[in-house]
């Protein structure tokens, strides 16, 4: 590793090589188009090029929601789920429940000590999260959940964390870590590079917030046609369109930016003409795009319903996954509490 890929954050795959990619979600609630297009697809591609491992977050899911642990067995299901549906396969991809592997939080513990309170209350994207989630009182939890997420990195020695950009001053304080902890206890983890996704995040709904689980304006890689349907025509549109043949404004159009994300360049730049030349009413236009998600999660849905009647293969899936990334995590912890002279045996 040259001195240039040791101190740029963010990876660079055209000079660079990198191994293991780290990524996962919160399993907080069905998984949506928004996570499809923001990283599921990514993941999809990756997934061919570099080894995977995506972890299911349980513990980080309960900073926010501690209120109810006993959801985080079916909403574990219920993503792994989406993942195997939208084309995550088990044989590229190794599916961890962050629980189970407990030298995650041993690894937390001790990473905690090497970083202060104060980085963490003004971390940008904490700030936003807390905002946005209405919290006055941040717990010890919540705050600390960076130094979490460096150890659900460090621990599976991961050089590869795709992130949007809102999640690089996660990566900078992860690297952070890793080096002071490196430096102080002469140990050799490895430090991750973000890899920046940059694609924009896709709206909800209600054409003003991101769309996400937490605001109800989500369509759901699980929501049966007839629901997608519904919640399409109820997307906000050009509101000072009235009549079809009236000239519409496709930037500020919910389903337009849909059809961006969606369909192909030719539709996108039909919609668009048409949009603005009052050819196409936005009925025709939603019918239009309610056709390419069909498309779209069709294929889901049969792999879907086959892993519903295979419950067990889920869990199979799920387990083999987490035991061949606790061998690593387990090595990891091994050679922190070495470097650290804290590996204490009964003789
Ligand atoms: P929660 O309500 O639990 O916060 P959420 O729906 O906001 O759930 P997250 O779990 O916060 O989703 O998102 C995880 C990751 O999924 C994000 O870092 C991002 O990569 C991707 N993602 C989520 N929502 C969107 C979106 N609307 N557009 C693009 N990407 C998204
Ligand atoms: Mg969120």
């Amino acid at each position: 590793m040259n001195s240039i890929k040791e101190n740029a954050a963010v990876a660079d795959e055209s000079k660079f090589e990198y191994e293991r990619i780290l990524t996962g979600d919160r399993p907080t609630g069905p998984l949506h188009l928004g996570h499809y297009v923001g990283s599921l697809k990514n993941r999809v591609r990756l997934q061919d090029k570099y080894e995977t491992f995506i972890l299911i977050a349980d513990i980080q899911a309960l900073t926010t929601n501690f209120e109810h642990p006993e959801r985080l067995k079916e909403n574990i299901f219920l993503v792994a789920l989406d993942y195997l549906a939208c084309g995550i396969n088990p044989n590229l991809s190794t599916i961890i429940i962050q629980s189970m592997i407990p030298e995650i939080a041993e690894l937390t513990a001790f990473f905690s000590m090497l970083v202060s309170v104060n980085p963490l209350r003004h971390n940008p994207t904490i700030k936003t999260e807390a905002k946005e989630r209405g919290y006055k009182e941040l717990t010890y939890g919540f705050l600390g959940y960076p130094v979490s997420q460096t150890a659900d990195i460090a621990i599976f020695k991961a050089d590869l964390i795709p992130v949007g950009i809102d999640q690089l001053p996660h990566i900078e304080l992860a690297r952070k870590i890793v080096r002071k902890f490196n430096e102080l206890y002469n140990c050799n983890l490895m430090k991750p590079f973000a890899l920046i996704d940059k694609f924009s995040k896709l709206v909800g709904l209600d054409g003003n917030l991101k769309m996400s689980k937490s605001y109800g304006n989500a369509i759901n890689l699980s929501d049966n046609f007839d629901l997608i349907k519904t919640k399409i025509r109820s997307a906000l549109t050009d509101e000072n369109r009235i009549h079809p043949a009236d000239k519409g404004n496709p930037e500020i159009c919910t389903i337009y930016s849909y059809h961006r994300a969606f369909s192909n360049e030719n539709l996108i730049r039909e919609t668009e003409y048409d949009c603005k030349n009052g050819k196409i009413g936005c009925v025709k236009c939603k019918e239009n795009l309610f056709k390419i998600i069909k498309e779209l999660l069709e294929p889901m849905n049969e792999r879907r319903s086959y892993y519903l009647n295979n419950k067990d293969e889920v869990w199979d899936i799920l387990f083999t996954g987490t035991k061949k990334a606790g061998l690593i995590a387990s090595d990891t912890l091994r050679e922190a509490k070495e470097s650290m002279k804290i590996s204490y045996s009964f003789s």
